[in-house]
């Protein structure tokens, strides 16, 4: 509990009124709340002093006793001061409601519906060139029955006789008065005498949707694409949410990605390595066809300009990067073999130089 003065926290007399005290506390409660003054911890000592004071000094019984008797007085009650964010917030909600837009009257207006979101796999090739997919989505909709109300048909919604319509009730408990969500209405500030059938009273039904969405080419998984208006019905009254649709997309057999860019690896035989050849590679779109020069060492990259994934923000495509892998075939006929050995004899005395000229390489993979 604080020592300090409450009334001198708050910054009025002595004899200030109700409406001085809950003036007083609104504007300091402003100027400090949490949320406005992130990671200040004098902010929050403000915040909490006052949040006390207030506490105190709005309630009569309390008043009376700190008056008399001080804050000793109030210990003997059991009073221990601020007691938690939540708590201050629940019970002072009206306060803030105001300034702040959440707590007491606030929950009883329309309010918005909530945001869902969809995971939807898609394959490599459809995050390249884009798709039209038609999806059904559960969600819950205005019952077309009520109107949204929850009332039946022909019938109103009355203002809750146990709060009357303000959705808090507040009981004495000794010194203390403790304001709760009512339970008769659940906060709402209205009951429905006559509930609408289709939807039980709560004027929501669930319903299977279908919503027709054009995927762009060049997404990627991660990807999100937003549908407004798409989510769940608002509640009395209150606009729909949004649609989030999540995306994923499937790994491809030989490709990856990279930003727009697609990699893949291709073998070639140990022959066309040397001699040069024409190579069939896969694409994005099927297939082409690339020139190997001669002599082409395993490893080697080869680029097709705009053949990667469409730039979803600007124009154009990535480009594919193709890496040759050179296969050594592990069987071998008896002509190739004796073929192959006459090769490796007029290669001799070759080898030495070229592994001497290569020594850098070795060390750097050995490394
Ligand atoms: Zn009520
Ligand atoms: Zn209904």
């Amino acid at each position: 509990m604080i020592e300090r003065d409450y009334y001198e926290i708050l910054g009025v007399t002595r004899t200030a009124s109700q409406e001085e005290i809950k003036k007083a506390y609104r504007k300091m409660a402003l100027k400090y709340h949490p949320d406005r003054n992130p990671d200040d911890q004098e902010a929050e000592e403000r915040f909490k002093e006052a949040s006390e004071a207030y506490e105190v000094l709005s309630d009569p019984e309390k008043r009376q006793i700190y008056d008399q008797f001080g804050h000793e007085g109030l210990k003997g009650t059991g009073f221990t001061g601020f007691r938690g964010f939540e708590d201050i917030f629940s019970s002072f909600g009206d306060i803030f409601g105001d300034f702040f837009g959440f707590g007491g009257r606030a929950r009883t207006g329309p309010s918005r519906g909530d945001d869902l979101r969809y995971d939807l796999e898609i394959t490599f090739e459809e995050a390249a060139f884009g798709k039209e997919v038609e999806l059904e989505i559960p969600r819950t909709t205005r019952c077309e029955t009520c109107g949204g109300t929850g009332a039946k048909p022909g019938t109103q919604p009355i203002t809750c006789p146990a709060c009357g319509g303000r959705g808090q009730v507040t009981r004495s408990q000794g010194f203390f008065s403790i304001s709760t969500t009512c339970s008769t209405c659940q906060g709402t500030g209205q009951i429905i005498p006559e509930p609408c059938p289709d939807c039980g009273g709560t004027g929501r039904v669930k319903r299977k949707r279908k919503v027709s969405l054009k995927i762009p080419g060049g997404v990627d998984t991660g990807s999100r694409l937003r549908l407004r208006g798409e989510g769940e019905a608002g509640e009395r009254g209150g606009p729909p949410g949004d649609l989030y649709v999540v995306i994923h997309v499937k790994p491809h057999e030989f490709f990856e990605r990279s930003g727009d860019d697609i990699y893949c690896k291709v073998p070639i035989s140990f022959t066309t390595a040397a001699l040069g050849g024409k190579v069939e590679v896969p694409t994005l779109e099927g297939t082409e066809t690339i020139q190997i020069k001669k002599g082409t060492q395993s490893g080697e990259v080869f680029q097709l300009k705009g053949k990667g994934f469409p730039r979803l923000r600007g124009y154009g495509h990535g480009d594919e990067i193709i890496q040759v892998v050179i296969k050594v075939p592990k069987k071998l006929t008896k002509r190739q073999e004796e073929l192959l050995r006459e090769f490796a004899e007029l290669e001799k005395g070759e080898n030495v130089t070229n592994l001497h000229r290569e020594k850098g390489f070795f060390k750097k993979m050995w490394n």
